[in-house]
C-alpha cells in the first residue's frame, strides 16, 4: 500500500488528470472480472483508460482545460468515450490539456502545464513539457498512468505529444472516429484518435473508438477494419515517400538522422524508398493558422454564461456586459488571441483576403498529397522539428510555438491517417519521434509502417 501510495503521489506530481475517477475505473474491473467467470469477456474488459479532458463524460467534469467550463457535469457521453466504455474499459479520469486543444506544450491549460516524466541528461531537474494539446494523455502514458488515453488531433495534438514522450499516437482518417460529445476546436479538422506505449495498443483502441454516428454529419459510414488481425510489418511490394520539402533548416541534425535511419529500417522490412515533393508544404502552417482560428472563433461563440459553465454577471449590467464580463475572465490569452484572429479573417473586409485563400490553398495541400500517392503507399517523416522543449521556453514567443506544428499540420488539413511512433533518443536521452502519413482511409498502411519501425 505505501509503494502504491508513493506512485499516486508521484503520479499527481505530473499534473496529467484534472479529475480521478478511480471508483469508475475499479468497477470495470470488477465487471471484467465477472465477464471473465461468464466467459463473456469485451475486447477492453477492465482495461484502465484516461479520456482527454475534450470529451463530454456524463456526470464527471469536462472542461476543455478551462475555466469557462469549470463546474460542466455534461448529461450526456461522447460517442467516442462511451464505445470504449462499451467495449468494457474503465475510466481513471480526465487528462488535462490545452484550453480548448489550443496549443503545443499543454501550457495554456487553465489547471497549469502537465510536466513530461523525461528529463534532459544534464537539464538536472528542469521541467519539459510532453507536448500539447494531449499533453496530460501523452504524459500518463509514458508515466504509466494509464494503458492507453484518448487524445484529439486538429493540427498534431496526438502526434506531436506522443513524439515527445515516447509514445505510439494515430489520428485516423477525418470522419472515422465521431466528434460527437467532443468539445469543438475545429471542426473541419476535430479527429480524436488513442494514444498507447505500443501499435498494437493503438489498433486495438482504434477499433473500439471508431464506426458511422449519425449525430455526427460528417461520420463515415463505413465498417470497422479488423486493423490488429491486419497488423504486419512486412512492407515488400510497398513504396515509402520521402518529401523533400520537409528538409527544412534550423532542424536538429539528429531529427535528419534518425529520418534517415527510419528510411533504413522501413527499407528493411521489405520498402521501397522513393523521393516525393509536396510543393505546398510551405503554406500548410500559415493555412492552418487561419482556418483553425476561424473554426474555432465560431465554435466558442455559445461560451456566452447562459448555457455552460461559468457566468460572470456584472451588478445592473445588461445581457452584452454579461458576455464580456464571461468571457473575458473565462477564457485565457490563447484562446483570445485565437478568437481575435479568427473574427478578423472571417470580417467582410478580409474573408476574401485570408480566410477564402486559406480554404484554396487547403485544396492545393489535398491535391499535393493525391499526386504524391500515385507514386507511393505511405509517407515518412520526422514528427516534430524538435524534441522536447523546457516549461516557458516558448510561451512567450507563439510563432515559436506554431512552427512546432509544421510537420503535422499538412495531414491534418488534408484530412488523412497519421501516425507517430518512437524512433529513438537525442543526444539528452529524450525521445524523437518518426510521423507517418497514409492515403485516405488507409490506417492499416499507416499502422503496418509504424509497426516495422518500432
Ligand atoms: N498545436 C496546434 C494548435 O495549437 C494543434 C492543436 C491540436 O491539434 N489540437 O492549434
Amino acid at each position: 500500500a505505501e509503494a502504491y501510495n508513493a506512485a499516486v503521489v508521484a503520479g499527481r506530481s505530473l499534473n496529467a488528470y484534472t479529475v480521478e475517477t478511480p471508483e469508475l475505473a475499479l468497477a470495470a474491473a470488477e465487471a471484467a472480472d465477472k465477464a471473465r467467470a461468464a466467459g463473456e469477456l469485451k475486447p477492453l474488459s477492465g482495461v484502465p483508460l484516461g479520456i482527454k479532458d475534450l470529451f463530454a463524460t456524463e456526470g464527471v467534469d469536462s472542461t476543455s482545460g478551462s475555466n469557462i467550463l469549470k463546474g460542466f457535469k455534461p448529461t450526456y457521453e461522447s460517442t467516442v468515450s462511451g464505445k470504449l466504455k462499451a467495449a468494457g474499459a474503465g475510466m481513471l479520469g480526465k487528462l488535462n490539456m490545452d484550453e480548448f486543444a489550443m496549443g503545443s506544450s499543454n501550457e495554456t491549460s487553465a489547471y497549469g502545464p502537465v510536466i513530461s516524466p523525461w528529463k534532459r541528461n544534464d537539464g538536472g531537474n528542469a521541467a519539459l513539457t510532453p507536448g500539447g494539446s494531449s499533453g496530460g494523455s501523452a504524459a500518463a502514458v509514458s508515466a504509466g498512468l494509464a494503458a492507453g488515453v484518448t487524445g484529439t488531433d486538429t493540427g498534431g495534438s496526438i502526434r506531436q505529444p506522443a513524439a515527445f514522450t515516447g509514445i505510439c499516437g494515430i489520428k485516423p482518417t477525418y470522419g472515422r472516429c465521431s466528434r460527437w460529445g467532443i468539445v469543438a476546436f475545429a471542426s473541419s479538422l476535430d479527429q480524436a484518435g488513442p494514444m498507447a506505449k505500443t501499435v498494437r495498443d493503438c489498433a486495438i483502441l482504434l477499433e473500439a473508438m471508431t464506426g458511422f454516428d449519425p449525430k455526427d454529419a460528417t461520420s463515415l459510414d463505413l465498417p470497422v477494419p479488423n486493423w490488429e488481425a491486419g497488423l504486419s510489418s512486412d512492407l515488400k511490394g510497398k513504396k515509402v515517400g520521402i518529401p523533400i520539402e520537409y528538409r527544412i533548416d534550423g532542424v536538429p541534425s539528429e531529427i535528419d538522422a534518425l529520418w534517415d535511419k527510419g528510411v533504413e529500417w522501413l527499407r528493411d522490412a521489405g520498402a521501397e524508398p522513393v523521393k516525393i515533393s509536396l510543393p505546398y508544404t510551405k503554406y500548410a502552417l500559415p493555412t492552418y493558422y487561419i482556418i483553425a482560428p476561424a473554426e474555432a472563433s465560431s465554435n466558442l461563440a455559445r461560451y456566452d454564461g447562459v448555457r455552460y459553465g461559468l457566468r460572470e454577471a456584472p451588478e445592473g449590467g445588461n445581457l452584452d456586459a454579461m458576455y464580456a464580463a464571461t468571457r473575458a475572465a473565462g477564457f485565457g490569452a490563447e484562446v483570445r488571441r485565437r478568437i481575435m484572429i479568427g473574427t478578423y479573417v472571417l470580417s467582410a473586409g478580409f474573408y476574401d483576403a485570408y480566410f477564402t485563400k486559406a480554404q484554396k490553398v487547403r485544396t492545393l495541400i489535398k491535391r499535393d498529397f493525391r499526386d504524391a500517392f500515385a507514386e507511393c503507399d505511405f509517407i515518412l517523416t520526422p514528427t516534430a522539428p524538435s524534441a522536447a522543449f523546457g516549461l516557458q521556453e516558448k510561451m512567450s514567443d507563439p510563432l515559436a510555438m506554431y512552427l512546432n506544428d509544421v510537420f503535422a499540420v499538412p495531414a491534418s488539413l488534408a484530412g488523412l491517417p497519421a501516425m507517430s511512433v518512437p524512433g529513438g533518443l537525442d543526444g539528452q536521452g529524450l525521445p524523437l519521434g518518426l510521423h507517418l502519413i497514409g492515403k485516405e482511409l488507409d490506417e492499416q498502411g499507416v499502422l503496418n509502417a509504424a509497426l516495422a519501425i518500432e
